[in-house]
């Protein structure tokens, strides 16, 4: 079967995934465009993190296809999908420092040192973590923790970004700070990012789109301004209004 996926960097086609009897997603359709900052919001058990999953192939659909850059990447191994994953824990490697966090993936791969060292560099520059470079993840702030964790996706210079609710461990100041930091990463980078959300905050200041879910069902996919002003329904005008 033949989809128009022009200008679409992530597509999502009759996305089915059940965990034995429980259907968490059913025929779930979603096109996200390319250079796009798209937040799937909703609340906890939704469903977020399971799409995010499927996109990333660490989950294997039940049903239905997802498509990236214009491949179907269904079958394909998370490492061969171009992209690069931020979740909620760090996942850092203690024994290592932040460069050594930073470059060991690339190393694995194969990759020429002088290579290494000009993305780890370029890496640390743009997430401003320079001199954090010889620590170890023990002595690092939550905040710093978690710019090295973006920082690892970065080097790998990815086409798409998916973000499993970055900054939902970190205190208030320190999200709005990486809040700003996520948002002008995407204006320097201009890749599609999808981040996954329960802070409606966070998805009015960074979303170019906004999909509203609800037991696995996007509710409504529009800009900011329309899911705040023109609500599809109560779920999401009662949502978007109130505090997380
Ligand atoms: P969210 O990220 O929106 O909080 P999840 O995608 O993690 O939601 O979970 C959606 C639903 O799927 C929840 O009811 C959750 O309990 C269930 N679920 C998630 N992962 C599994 C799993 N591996 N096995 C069984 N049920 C799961
Ligand atoms: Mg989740």
């Amino acid at each position: 079967m033949q989809f128009s996926k022009a200008n679409h960097s992530v597509s999502v086609r009759d996305l089915t995934l059940s965990f034995g009897s429980l259907t968490v997603l059913g025929n779930l359709n979603l096109d996200i465009h390319d250079g796009e900052f798209l937040v799937l919001l909703g609340s906890s058990g939704c469903g977020k993190s399971t799409l995010l999953n499927c996109i990333a192939g660490l989950l294997e659909p039940t049903e239905g296809q997802i498509f990236i850059k214009d491949k179907n990447v269904t079958w394909e191994e998370p490492k061969d999908r171009g992209i690069g994953m931020v979740f909620q824990s760090y996942a850092l490697y203690p024994q290592m420092t932040v460069e050594g966090n930073l470059s060991f993936g690339l190393k694995v791969a194969g990759m020429a040192k002088e290579e290494i060292a000009k993305r780890v560099a370029r890496a640390a520059e743009i997430l401003q973590i320079e001199p954090l470079l010889q620590r170890k993840p023990a002595a690092l702030s939550g905040g710093q923790r978690q710019r090295v964790a973006i920082g690892r996706a970065l080097v790998r210079d990815v086409d798409v970004f998916l973000f499993d609710e970055p900054l939902s461990n970190l205190d208030a100041k320190l999200r709005s700070e990486l809040r700003v930091e996520i948002k002008r990463l995407h204006q320097q980078l201009k890749n599609t990012m999808i981040y996954v959300t329960h802070d409606q905050i966070e998805a009015l200041t960074l979303a170019d789109r906004i999909a509203i879910m609800k037991s696995g069902v996007i509710q409504q996919l529009a800009d900011p301004v329309t899911i705040y002003n023109r609500p599809n329904n109560l779920f999401v005008a009662g949502f978007i209004g109130s505090p997380s």
